[in-house]
């Protein structure tokens, strides 16, 4: 399996040197900047901690170019808690010590010596086994499984003590490793797939040689994999992958049974029978076993799932939020993280980047929203993991209605296959009102202006009862250059039933350089203060406006109408 790339994050400009040096190493890596300390970094964050402790919580290798203190003392809140870690190094700013503090097992080794090399100095390694062999053994490569880490741990601080060693079965990547071999050794290191209880002082590694193809109907489907493994005496660590037919793709009971075995999930055209789909995935088995829902298969070799069928695609509607990075959900992130494909209006793609080499940016003009939904579904279709950005949330006037409006046109088993999530953002209105106080903090009423995609006898209907039944309002679309009177009708009808000294709140460009926040009321609010970049926040008959200390003010509505008579009519 491919690591994922490296997150190198620097506190200053005077790393950004060191820093694009590692960068070429790993050219799929991201160098992360502190905001305002860094120019010309891949990515800008705010907080040092809360950045390191987000990317350690997804699995991201962490390249911190800082004192190995400080990134010790940011991360040992989570270190308690997980058995599994990414590899997290502390490089000195000036390149000249390669420290790695964390992930052992996840490779931090391998990554120093990398990064040794590139900056042309020793790494601090400090792993005995490492030191002493030139490779962990606890750590073999990939399409290889070590059956059990404690076990591990004592075998190798055994040769540690002076111990020799036999290698049974083939470890070709312990051919380099300076291992005091010996035919009569006590222990052995056992490679094979086969179920077997380790003899004493036997460490077992097991190849990811198998594969097993399933039909969804099974009941139970982990025991019965489970079952027809062990009547075919094969360790369940050896299998790669589970396959099943492309006509099972939405089934969740082999998701979880995939899940619960630890193993990838992948999907081939249907061929009548599960025996036949496990034959056809794999040129010359070695072996086959199973019955008519679960067929197992032997490969010579480890098998590289990512080359067995697809995966299931994926389509994620994630929401940006205004613009700022800190006001990205963590779960949006982590979807572009794993994006193949990302899909949006070029101003809000751009915004959710900058993307790697390999991650595609289809950009599109705002008009093409069908168009560009039903592309998503192709692309994921294919077994992709795609995203379509929207700002703000995706729900709210953005491209999540679209997608499903493609889907539900779509009768194509494929399309309705696909993993499809829509991911919350913070929407214009909310991140407006935030700055302002909370004008939204008692019922209101979303609205978009715009009369492209309704008639605007309906949103005039909309405004008048909304405003008649005393919400505070949020237009979305107040103004362009192709509707440039509405917004004037629109305050015209609020105004029927609403003082001049209501106030409203002019948020444009919020989350966004050279964002605005004006506060001003109804009587004096004309539609040439407003543009397409602005949100309208009209405030409702108890909304108040308080003074800050700074000569700005709070907007805010009450929670209730406290003695105030709600107006009837
Ligand atoms: N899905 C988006 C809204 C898309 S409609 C969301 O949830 O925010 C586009 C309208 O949203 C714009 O015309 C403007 O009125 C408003 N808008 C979007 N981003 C904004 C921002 N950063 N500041 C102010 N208004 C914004």
């Amino acid at each position: 399996m491919t690591r994922p790339a490296p997150a190198i994050v620097i506190l200053g400009n005077g790393s950004l040197a060191t820093a694009r040096k590692i960068q070429q190493v790993y050219p799929g890596a991201l160098i992360h900047g502190l905001a305002e300390r860094v120019d010309g970094a891949d990515r800008v964050y705010h907080e040092f901690g809360a950045t390191l402790r987000e990317l350690y919580q997804q699995d991201t290798p962490i390249i911190a170019l800082c004192a190995a203190g400080i990134v010790i003392r940011t991360l040992a809140p989570l270190l308690l808690e997980k058995g599994a870690e990414p590899p997290v190094l502390a490089v000195a700013e000036d390149g000249s010590a390669v420290v790695p503090l964390l992930g052992g097992l996840g490779g931090v080794n391998v990554l120093a010596r990398e990064i040794a090399v590139a900056l042309d100095v020793a790494p601090a390694i400090t792993t005995s086994g490492e030191l002493r062999f030139g490779t962990c053994l606890l750590n073999p490569p990939s399409g290889y499984v070590l059956g059990d880490l404690e076990l591990g741990k004592r075998f190798v601080s055994d040769l540690l003590a002076g111990e020799t060693l036999r290698i049974e079965g083939s470890a070709p990547w312990l051919a380099q490793a300076q291992l005091p071999e010996n035919p009569q050794a006590r222990l052995a290191v056992h490679v094979g797939h086969a179920e077997r209880t380790p003899a004493a002082n036997e460490l077992l590694i097991y190849p990811r040689n198998v594969l097993v193809a399933v039909s969804a109907d099974v009941g139970n489907l982990p025991s019965a994999v489970r079952e027809v493994l062990h009547q075919a005496k094969i360790a369940v660590q050896s299998v790669a992958c589970l396959l099943a037919a492309d006509g099972d793709m939405a089934s969740a009971a082999l998701r979880e049974a995939a899940l619960e075995l630890g193993v990838p999930l992948r999907f081939a055209n249907d061929v009548g029978s599960v025996s036949e789909l496990a034959r056809t995935a794999i040129d010359q088995p070695v072996s086959n076993f199973g019955d008519e829902q679960v067929a197992v298969v032997v490969a010579a070799q480890p098998l590289d799932p990512m080359s067995i069928g697809r995966s299931r695609g994926r389509l994620a509607v994630i929401g940006l939020g205004p613009g700022a990075a800190e006001l990205m959900v963590p779960a949006v992130k982590a979807e572009l993280a794993r994006a193949n494909d990302v899909l949006g209006y070029e101003t809000y793609v751009r915004m959710a980047g900058p993307f790697r080499a390999d991650q595609v940016m289809h950009c599109t003009d705002n008009r093409e929203e069908m168009q560009r939904a039903r592309h998503a579904f192709e692309l994921a279709a294919q077994g992709r993991s795609v995203v379509v950005v929207s700002s703000g949330d995706p729900g709210v006037f953005a491209m999540a209605a679209a997608v499903l409006e493609a889907l539900h046109e779509s009768s194509d088993a494929a399309w309705h296959n696909v993993d499809l999530e829509i991911l919350p953002g913070v929407s214009a209105s909310l991140a407006t009102a935030a700055q302002a106080g909370a004008p939204l903090g008692h019922d209101f009423c979303v609205l978009s202006l715009s009369d492209n995609l309704k008639p605007w006898g309906i949103i005039e209907k909309r405004l008048d009862l909304a405003a008649q039944a005393d919400l505070a309002l949020a237009f979305y679309n107040p103004i362009s250059r192709s509707r440039p009177w509405q917004l004037g009708q629109a305050l015209e009808i609020v105004a029927r039933h609403r003082t001049p000294d209501t106030p409203v709140v002019l948020g444009r460009d919020i989350g966004r350089p050279g964002q605005t926040l004006r506060v001003t009321t109804l009587g004096l609010l004309t539609p040439d203060q407003v543009d397409m970049r602005t949100m309208v926040l009209v405030g409702s008959s108890t909304t108040r406006v308080i003074p800050r200390p700074d000569g700005r003010v709070w907007v805010y509505t009450p929670r209730s109408y406290g003695d105030k008579l709600v107006p009837v009519q």
